[in-house]
């Protein structure tokens, strides 16, 4: 079973910027590097939970799931195998790099790559927020959520649900935008998709959640400050009620920083709205890219 979102990793030339937009911007804890230089920052009791790789391109490099340990991480990758997808396992070096005890990886029908990863590292040292703020709402519900374009959204909502155990939280249907969202604990949503315009694949964005609306505020002003790109405005979501806005993030990608996210029980009954917000998250700098389109030869390490 999966349980939570437990790391994201990305590759990109940008990556030494963010040493410094991690812990300034966001709020993470900067953390010693990986063996490549990859810059790790941590935003909880575990070791961390994000990295960005040196790369020639930006690109999302794997997702990784917590499960219920080793049993239940085969028993999804025997799931993925029976749906016809080769999974491999990790060698001890390759799962100590991400500070965990083991994990499976597959690259699914849409080209994202995924880790099913038991035994998160815990280290000694208590965590210690970046820049002056309450910290993140991680714990059980796990980074955050992540949002991808998918060129076959059946075929994906299909593997996340019957292959993957993703529940369906809620569906969007507005416009050109139709989206579905899905939960393996409390968090509303820990990871949704939408129908690609074209036949690619792409990442929309990673959703980091604070403890109080105040550091949403500071971050907004530092973004102001510094001249980070805020792609759509303050405002909240229909469906998982989070007061937020979208940054544009030094490798192309987009975060969205928010406060105050809905929790679903095992009673949810999945949802359909015809509206992303309910008010804000205007788009602003039309001039970026929306999106960064997936390449699944991203380097691993
Ligand atoms: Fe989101």
């Amino acid at each position: 079973m999966i349980t939570s979102l437990a790391y994201f990793g990305a590759t990109s030339p940008s990556y030494k910027e963010w040493e410094t937009f991690g812990p300034q911007v966001l709020g993470a804890e900067l953390v010693e590097p990986g063996p490549d230089g990859a810059v790790r920052l941590r935003f909880d009791e575990v070791a961390h939970r994000m990295a960005i790789h040196p790369g020639e391109k930006d690109g999302v490099a794997y997702v990784g799931w917590a499960t219920t340990g080793q049993t239940g991480a085969r028993r999804i990758a025997d799931s993925v195998s029976a749906y016809g997808l080769p999974v491999e396992q990790a060698s001890e070096p390759e799962a100590a790099l991400r500070k965990v005890m083991g994990f499976y990886w597959f690259i699914d029908p849409a080209g994202i790559r995924h880790e099913l990863a038991w035994g998160q590292m815990r280290p000694r040292t208590t965590f210690l927020p970046g820049r002056a703020m309450s910290g993140f709402r991680t714990g059980e519900q796990g980074l955050g959520h992540v949002v991808f374009a998918v060129p076959d959204l059946d075929k994906s909502d299909k593997f996340y649900r019957e292959v993957l155990g993703f529940q369906l939280s809620d569906t969007v249907i507005d416009g050109p935008i139709h989206a579905y969202f899905y939960h393996v604990n409390g968090r509303h949503h820990s990871l949704a998709i939408a129908r690609s315009p074209n036949e690619h694949a792409a990442f929309l964005h990673l959703m980091l959640e604070a403890n109080s609306l105040e550091d949403v505020g500071t971050a907004l002003d530092l973004c102001e400050d510094r001249n980070v790109p805020v792609t759509r405005t303050l405002g909240c979501h229909t469906n998982d009620r989070m007061t937020s806005f979208y940054l544009h993030s030094p490798s192309g990608f987009r975060i969205e920083y928010g406060w105050g996210g809905l929790d679903v029980d095992d009673l949810w009954v999945p949802r359909y709205y015809d509206r992303t917000s309910t008010w804000g998250h205007r788009h602003q700098h039309k001039e970026l890219s929306p999106f960064l389109v997936l390449d699944p030869q991203a380097p691993s390490n």
